[in-house]
C-alpha cells in the first residue's frame, strides 16, 4: 500500500472534478492536502472532506493564472504546513472554437490558466523543494497535447506546452531529487466533458480501444503513483490515462 503520511500536498483546481478526486486520493493515502481553487466555497467543501478523513487541510482561493495570487497561496500553505512535498498542477479551462473564429482573449485565457499557472506554481514550489532536496511535481496535461484536436488550438497548445515545461523542469531539478512528470488524461467524465452532447460522447467512446470514458479516479490513481516513492526513478515522463486512445 502507498503511504504518504507526513507528506504535504497542494492540488490546484481541487474544488471539484479531477482535482477534488486527486486531493481525496492523496489524503486517503495519509497526506495533508491544501485545496486551491478560484472558487473558495468549493475549495472549503473539499477541504472539509479531507479533514473528515482525519488529515489536515487548508482551503485557499487563488486564480492560478495570476502571479500575486500564486505567491500568496504558497505563503499561506507554507505557513499552515511548513513544507510542500507534492504539487499537482490540475486547474484548467477550455474555450473551444475553430482557429479562424477563435478570439485572442480566448487564446490568452486558456494559455494563462492552463500553462502560465503551471510555470508560476512550479517556480513557487521549487524553492522549498530544492531546500528539502526532494519533491514531486505532477502536471495534468491531456492527450490532445500529444495528438491535437480540431476546435482546441488554444487548449492543445497549452497542454503541449505543459509537456515541454515538464521535461525541462525534470532536467533542471533531477539532481535535487525532485521528480517532474505529466499525466495526459484522455476523455474523463467530469463537468468539462459533460458539456458534450450524448451523441458526441458515444462517438468519443467508440474511438477509445476500451470503448468507454475514464473516471476522475483513474487519473487520481496515476497521481498517487507519481506522488509516491514507487516512482522515485521516474522523471520527465508523460503517463497517458486514456483507455488506449494514444499508443
Ligand atoms: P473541471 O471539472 O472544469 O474542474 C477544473 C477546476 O479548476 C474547477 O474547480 C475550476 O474552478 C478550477 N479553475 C478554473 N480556473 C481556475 C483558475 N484560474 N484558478 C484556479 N482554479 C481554477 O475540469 P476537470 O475535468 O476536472 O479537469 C481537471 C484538469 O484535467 C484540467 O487541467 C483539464 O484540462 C485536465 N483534463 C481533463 C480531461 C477531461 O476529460 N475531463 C481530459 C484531459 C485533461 P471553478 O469550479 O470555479 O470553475
Amino acid at each position: 500500500m502507498i503511504d504518504l503520511s507526513s507528506k504535504k500536498a497542494i492540488v490546484t483546481g481541487s474544488g471539484r472534478g479531477i482535482g477534488r478526486e486527486i486531493a481525496l486520493k492523496l489524503a486517503r493515502a495519509g497526506a495533508d492536502v491544501a485545496i486551491s481553487d478560484i472558487d473558495l466555497e468549493t475549495a472549503k467543501a473539499t477541504a472539509a472532506e479531507i479533514e473528515a478523513l482525519g488529515r489536515k487541510s487548508v482551503a485557499v482561493s487563488a486564480d492560478v493564472s495570476k502571479a500575486a495570487d500564486v505567491e500568496k497561496m504558497f505563503a499561506d500553505v507554507l505557513a499552515a504546513f511548513g513544507c510542500i512535498d507534492i504539487l499537482v498542477n490540475n486547474a484548467g479551462i477550455t474555450k473551444d472554437g475553430l482557429l479562424l473564429r477563435m478570439k485572442e482573449e480566448d487564446w490568452d485565457a486558456v494559455l494563462n490558466v492552463n500553462l502560465k499557472s503551471a510555470f508560476l506554481c512550479c517556480k513557487a514550489a521549487a524553492k522549498p523543494m530544492m531546500s528539502a532536496r526532494s519533491g514531486k511535481i505532477i502536471n495534468i496535461a491531456s492527450v490532445v497535447g500529444l495528438m491535437g484536436n480540431a476546435g482546441q488550438a488554444n487548449y492543445s497548445a497549452s497542454k503541449a506546452g505543459m509537456i515541454g515545461l515538464t521535461k525541462t523542469l525534470a532536467r533542471e531539478f533531477a539532481s535535487r531529487s525532485i521528480n517532474v512528470n505529466a499525466i495526459a488524461p484522455g476523455f474523463i467524465r467530469t463537468a468539462m466533458t459533460d458539456k458534450l452532447s450524448d451523441e458526441a460522447k458515444q462517438k468519443l467512446a467508440g474511438s477509445i480501444p476500451m470503448q468507454k470514458l475514464g473516471e476522475a479516479e483513474d487519473v487520481a490513481n496515476a497521481v498517487l503513483f507519481l506522488s509516491s516513492s514507487l516512482s522515485d526513478y521516474v522523471t520527465g515522463q508523460v503517463l497517458t490515462v486514456d483507455g488506449g486512445l494514444v499508443m
